[in-house]
């Protein structure tokens, strides 16, 4: 980094040994250290090429379908007295923005000369922006997945084959996200040299946290100046996302991390409530500790082990945040808020009938957070529309109150 660059450095960014505040930095077994140590020297020089940012630039336009359009929701601004603006990564290909990452990803892993990619998901949201992107590269890839969510998400399984992909049931602990984590990073560990780990969030040790951060500032680029051509100026009063690991809502923040004037909202999965031990409420119920490779805040029991989260969607159905998030919660410059299953359901169905727009069910509670802010008619909010609402369609069905 040169000095102009080294000046500009504020404190919501990632410093050089890879922390935001206390959080962050690269806890990983000793066997990985190499593939870490490579990304860590590489990313910036090889995605700040000019050569690398033609070739991203060309596939999110062409590919993805970017720049995703700014949409000044005029009913539901009028149901909450506010001038209420989305972005629509939902209508990003594969239907949400994930795959804004693994395209800038499984770029660099090509420039890397890897040939291998490995992948962990939940829902398999992750996993099929994955394998789409591998089938656009010809490259192999595997997708490590809860056995238990093979069995909840059947649909995304069978994308993810469709596209070429091979689907791994992690067999151990609950079956679910964080053992699917703990499987691709033991494999990763015993095929370190050909491989890259394509992780789908904002979470990990350094420098994923800044590298996928990076891939997704995209999204706030495009709102400054679609929101200046729509009302003169780049700022909004609020800008509003949803946090699992926090990849979207960092993305829709980057740019305007340094503005005090843009209010910065979080919204966390509340589950049944964040006090009835079904929850992924991390700021409200986490504590410092390390969690898949950096120091963050955890949801954890008092000896360290990790709580099972519970959350309606799951996406935000998590133990941790990035640690961007913790310091930015820490610090203060973003509100944290929580939105029960309920209220987030509630909301996707509100979308739907003001708006036209299904969302997925982590959009929802970004929605649902409105009626817990105290807006003026005055205020402009964008509310990042991280995915739309096809994979939940099952949901919406059982929930059934519609
Ligand atoms: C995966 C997902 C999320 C949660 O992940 P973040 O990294 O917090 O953005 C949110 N919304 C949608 C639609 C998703 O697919």
């Amino acid at each position: 980094m040169n000095e102009v660059q080294e000046q500009t450095k504020t404190l919501f960014q990632v410093s050089d040994n890879g922390y935001y505040g206390q959080f962050g930095g690269a806890f990983i077994p000793e066997m990985l250290h190499p593939n870490i140590e490579e990304l860590r020297e590489n990313y910036l020089a090889i995605t700040r090429s000019e050569e690398f940012q033609q070739e991203f630039q060309q596939l999110l336009k062409d590919f993805v379908g970017r720049p995703t359009p700014l949409y000044f929701a005029e009913r539901l601004s009028q149901e909450y007295g506010a001038n209420i603006y989305l972005k629509r990564e939902d209508l990003c290909h594969t239907g949400a923005h994930k795959v804004n990452n693994t395209i800038g990803q499984i770029l660099l892993a090509k420039r890397l000369n890897k040939k291998y990619i490995i992948a962990e998901t939940g829902a398999g949201q992750h996993g099929v922006a994955t394998a789409t992107v591998c089938a656009l590269m010809g490259m192999e890839c595997k997708v490590f997945m809860g056995a238990l969510d093979t069995e909840r998400q059947k649909p995304n399984v069978e994308r993810m084959r469709i596209l070429g992909a091979e689907v791994v049931p992690a067999h151990s602990g609950s079956k679910t996200l964080k053992d699917a984590t703990n499987e691709a990073m033991r494999h990763w560990i015993n095929n370190p040299i050909d491989s890259h780990y394509i992780i789908g969030s904002v979470v990990g040790p350094h420098p994923y946290p800044d590298m996928v951060t990076r891939f997704q500032s995209v999204i706030s680029e495009e709102t400054k100046w679609q929101l200046k051509e729509k009302t003169g100026s780049e700022d909004p009063d609020y800008v509003v996302a949803c946090v699992g690991g926090g990849s979207n809502a960092a993305g829709a923040y980057y740019h305007y991390l340094d503005r005090p004037n843009v209010e910065l909202i979080a919204v966390e999965a509340g589950g049944l409530g964040v006090a009835s031990g079904r929850s992924a409420a991390t700021t409200a119920l986490g504590k410092a500790g390390i969690l898949h490779g950096s120091r963050s805040l955890v949801m954890q029991t008092e000896d360290g082990q990790v709580v099972e989260p519970h959350s309606i969607s799951a996406g935000l159905d998590y133990p941790g945040i990035g640690p961007l998030h913790a310091h930015l919660f820490d610090s203060g410059r973003a509100k944290f808020y929580s939105v029960t299953d309920d209220e987030a359901m509630q909301a996707g169905i509100q979308l739907s009938r003001l708006e036209g727009i299904i969302p997925a069910i982590e959009t929802a509670h970004a929605i649902s957070v409105l009626a817990q802010m105290d807006l003026k008619s005055s205020d402009v909010v964008i509310i990042n529309l991280s995915g739309r609402g096809d994979k939940d369609l099952e949901t919406y069905i059982k929930w059934g109150k519609y």
